[in-house]
């Protein structure tokens, strides 16, 4: 196998030396690691094609198998595994006579587990197919591979005038394969959507090899079934996407950020709600809870208020008359609900270093505790105040420490907490407090991701949310789409 992935992609592109496999045995999900059998780097989509087709065809008897699942490992939640300090994890990979298990793999940054590696399987890293291929003026539209940064993808558009607007915390390093896979949201949901709503074409490479395309540059196309949309935020679990056809939209001519502090959190959402109600729809309306406030503050030395319990960060662009308008009717709305402090950034430079705060939110308090565990329940907003205060009853109930923020505006909230996966008591109280938060966000109908995605994180829990029928269609397209279940088996649902 690993001679044959040589002669497709050339020695130097393929990894094997344990030290070489380290790096890509973890994900941006705390605490667990699993070393793949191999790293695989293509370079183009044939490569990916050929490689897929080997995998697919490969007689897995003459390879060792995946590891077997370890007793009682079924159903629990990964939370439960880190808490009973399981270091491989358990994933139910059925037994197989054929196909070798592949991982997908971007920029590793995915937060649920989803480019985990499985025992001995192959990783098919993209990250060197990352070509811009072309920008369309005439039709708004980019072309590129799926190993780009959201970061070069929003400069490529950028530097055409254009604007690429949706930009999660991880842009810089994240892969736009990774987001597509994950249908990743970021800071400018609120207003602009989030990655499937700029997806107009995708090249999928099929677990059996074959390439499919679908999608154009049309703005409307109803021809048989939207397959592009199967595929988004499939997690790598039905292709392997190679290639992107994003939409692009003008660049807004203005923009103006301001934050507000308030005493209390029912103050901030209640500020949101009437911005809402005012009928303003602001690209940005993010916030921190007083935790995650010091924590930032500590971190990033911006001069944030620390006499507050909640930070609401808010942005309005497009015309400038607009923006204008939006921005004083927001602030009176902050002052409305007795803002403490409400700072207008100045220019663009005071602006970057606002939205600083928020961006560097989990990178903040990661560095306060050994583990941080970040979730990602999101409610309809008229219950977010409610969530947030059931985020800090529950981390209070168990005696832990957690810092909450996120998108207020869409009601998608990341309680993280600040925990110690050696301790594996507390980490299973961490794991109790999480069981109550999914629970309650589905109670006040909401859901348990809102961006993260499913992966091995949330997989225990994807049946109560989805139901049965759910469950068995989405079971019953992947043994379609990919029969012999190698692309990341054991991920979203056994
Ligand atoms: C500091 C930080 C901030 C973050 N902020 C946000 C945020 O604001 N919003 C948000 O939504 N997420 C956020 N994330 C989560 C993460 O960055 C996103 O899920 C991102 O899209 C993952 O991209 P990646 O290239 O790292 O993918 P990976 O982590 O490598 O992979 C993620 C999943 O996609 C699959 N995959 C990757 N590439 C492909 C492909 N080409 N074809 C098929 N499947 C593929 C993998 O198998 C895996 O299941 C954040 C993460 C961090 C660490």
């Amino acid at each position: 196998m690993i001679s044959a992935l040589q002669q497709i992609v050339g020695t130097e592109n393929v990894l094997t030396a344990r030290e070489d496999l380290i790096p890509y045995s973890f994900d941006g999900t705390a605490a667990l690691k699993q070393l793949p059998g191999c790293v695989v780097f293509p370079r183009n989509t044939d490569h990916v094609s050929r490689i897929l087709k080997l995998a697919n065809e490969t007689n897995a008897t003459n390879v060792s198998p995946p590891s077997p699942p370890r007793s009682g490992g079924e159903g629990r939640s990964e939370v439960a595994l880190r808490a009973q300090g399981e270091d491989r994890i358990p994933l139910v990979v059925p037994s197989r006579s054929i196909g070798i298990p592949v991982v997908t793999r971007g920029s590793g940054t995915g937060l649920s587990g989803g480019s985990l590696p499985i025992a001995d399987c192959l990783v098919l890293c993209l990250v060197k197919m990352d070509k811009i291929l072309e920008l369309d003026r005439a039709n708004l539209t980019l072309h590129v591979e799926t190993g780009a940064t959201t970061q070069a993808v929003s400069d490529a558009a950028n530097a055409a005038s254009l604007f690429y607007p949706p930009d999660p915390g991880s842009m810089k390093i994240s892969t736009i394969g990774g987001n597509v896979a994950e249908n990743s949201g970021g800071l400018r949901g609120l207003k602009y959507g989030v990655t499937r709503n700029y997806v107009m074409g995708l090249e999928v490479v099929l677990p059996n090899g074959e390439i499919l395309w679908t999608g154009n540059k049309c703005v409307k196309d109803v021809a048989g079934y939207s397959m592009k949309d199967l595929f988004i935020g499939s997690e790598g679990t039905l292709g392997v996407i190679t290639r992107v056809l994003l939409k692009l939209i003008p660049k807004p001519a203005a923009k103006k950020t301001l934050v507000a502090t308030f005493a209390q959190m029912d103050q901030a959402a209640q500020a949101v709600s009437d911005i809402i109600a005012a009928q303003i729809i602001p690209c940005t309306l993010e916030f921190l809870d007083r935790t995650t406030i010091r924590c930032v503050e500590d971190y990033a030395k911006i001069g944030l208020p620390l006499d507050c319990e909640a930070l609401l960060l808010m942005e309005t662009d497009g015309h400038p008359a607009a923006v204008a308008e939006e921005a004083a009717k927001m602030e009176e709305c902050a002052r409305k609900n007795g803002a403490l402090q409400i700072r207008v950034a100045k220019d663009d430079a005071e602006a970057a270093q606002l939205a600083t705060a928020r961006r560097s939110a989990f990178s903040a308090l990661a560095r306060v505790a050994p583990t941080t565990i970040l979730e990602d329940v999101t409610v309809p907003r008229s219950e977010l105040a409610r969530m947030v205060r059931f985020v800090a009853a529950v981390a209070d109930k168990y005696n832990l420490r957690v810092g909450t923020f996120g998108h207020m505006g869409d009601g998608n909230l990341h309680p993280t907490f600040l925990t110690d996966e050696r301790n594996k008591e507390e980490m299973h109280r961490v794991e109790e407090a999480f069981k109550e938060i999914f629970a309650e966000a589905i109670r006040l109908g909401g859901t348990i991701t809102g961006e993260h995605g499913i992966g091995v994180a949330k997989k225990s829990f994807l049946p109560q949310f989805a139901g049965d029928t759910q469950m068995r269609v989405m079971r019953e397209l992947k043994n379609v789409l990919d029969p012999n279940h190698i692309l990341n088996p054991g991920k979203m649902f056994d």
